[in-house]
């Protein structure tokens, strides 16, 4: 047993199921899976190497693994309708390589969000490999509404022939019009990727439109909204199955984790519940719920509110800097991240937002009264910014909070 072989990391572990438990978890791509999803994580799985795809491996043994991940792509097919499903990315950033990998070439053009305007680091920005290895456009938000405009967005495509547009959000609040991306692919003869890691949850549960129908192809990661384990899914249609099996293995990885493939196919079951769609239909509603609250106390939200799962508040309206915010929640047990605004003025380092989302505090069992009581402490938090025994008070109050709602049971109280 861990506790008795290794009490330093036993001990850690601890330390963060406690930090877990005691804290009020607003980053919008983080969770809690339930312990089912652990139990199968954590299990022998990780003890084999499984290189290939069912029935086609390159190291013998595989009797159960090919079980495992038919499973698991079943399961995930079925949840998003899709016709064919690569579960074998290590993560969102490998998965979104690998679509590229599968429909362009090195040198071709690629077509994204930027990042400060709420796009993702692998969609083209200049520090990944993304926007290295392909020929990177950024299309921006509307500056005078923080939303997509389609005729800009056109726009741009139209100037730049993209082999691939890429419709997807890290920190959007609103909805997207996936069938405008598709028209804007179609113009430019573009294929159209749509990256929906941050609202996978919500369109497995309905509460969000999904892009099955209109995408090549689709990409998601499985640990934010979604709940399962840390990895990614690559789905398409039949017609693109082979192409991107191929940029999965072997194009950017070698053996897949099978362990997180059992997870999957542990947190794929979950998402096709009816107790799921209530779940991910409590997300939004929470989400509004908070943002309302917070407008009240005269914070001011990117694009005026939220469709999904997040807010992007902008501190400019209190006089705060985002990284001085989100530190001081955290001080008080309220974690978040500071986050660029569209077009920020203000240093990446030091943006003048902070990004909060609720698919977290819906997995612990938060209603929206719930929400009220959050945007309270929030609003306390930027009030007593520079007192320090008032911040402490706050946090206080915060973990008794946060005893009222008990975390899905882990391994290692379990064991005990
Ligand atoms: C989180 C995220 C990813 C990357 O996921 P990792 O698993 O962290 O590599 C990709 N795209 C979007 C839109 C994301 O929000």
């Amino acid at each position: 047993m861990l506790k008795y072989y290794d009490p330093q990391v036993n001990e850690l572990i601890k330390q963060e199921e406690a930090r877990q438990a005691s804290t009020i978890r607003l980053i919008p791509s983080e969770n809690y899976v339930s312990q089912n999803v652990m139990q199968a994580t954590g299990s022998c799985l990780t003890n084999k190497y499984a290189e290939g795809y069912p029935n086609k491996r390159y190291y013998e043994g595989q009797q159960v693994t090919d079980l495992i991940e038919d499973l698991a792509k079943q399961r995930a097919g079925d949840v998003f309708r899709a016709p064919h499903v690569n579960v074998q990315s290590y993560s969102g950033s490998i998965a979104n390589m690998a679509a590229y990998l599968a429909l362009a070439d090195p040198g071709d053009t690629i077509m994204g969000l930027s990042l400060p305007d709420g796009g993702h680091l692998t969609h083209g920005w200049k520090v990944s490999a993304t926007g290295k290895v392909f020929k990177s456009v950024q299309y921006p938000v509307n500056y005078d509404t923080d939303l997509f405009d389609y005729d800009q967005i056109a726009e741009i495509a139209k100037e730049n022939k993209p082999k691939i547009l890429i419709a997807g959000t890290s920190a959007y609040p609103r909805k997207i019009d996936f069938k405008a991306f598709r028209k804007i692919a179609d113009e430019v003869g573009a294929y159209l990727v749509c990256d929906i890691a941050h609202i996978a949850g919500l369109v497995a549960g309905g509460a969000h439109e999904s892009p099955m129908e209109v995408a090549d192809v689709v990409t998601t990661t499985t640990h934010k909204s979604l709940r399962g384990p840390r990895g990614a899914l690559v789905m398409c249609r039949e017609e693109f199955a082979k192409a991107i099996d191929k940029a999965v293995f072997p194009g950017m990885q070698g053996g897949p984790h099978m362990h997180t493939i059992s997870g999957i196919a542990v947190a794929m079951k979950e998402a096709g519940t009816e107790s799921f769609k209530e779940y991910a239909h409590q997300v939004v509603k929470n989400a509004k719920a908070l943002g309302e609250k917070l407008q009240e106390y005269g914070f001011k939200l990117v694009t005026g509110g939220t469709d999904n799962h997040l807010l992007l508040l902008d501190m400019r309206s209190k006089n705060i800097s985002g990284k001085k915010m989100a530190k001081a929640l955290d001080r008080a047990g309220i974690v978040t991240n500071c986050n660029t605004v569209p077009n920020d003025p203000a240093p990446p380092f030091n943006p003048s937002g902070v990004r909060i989302g609720t698919p977290a505090v819906t997995t612990r069992g938060m209603k929206e009264s719930d929400m009220g009581e959050i945007a309270e402490m929030i609003n306390d938090t930027a009030d007593n910014l520079e007192d320090l025994q008032a911040i402490d008070r706050i946090g206080k109050r915060v973990r008794f909070f946060c005893s009222r709602f008990p975390l899905p049971k882990s391994f290692i109280h379990s064991e005990e």
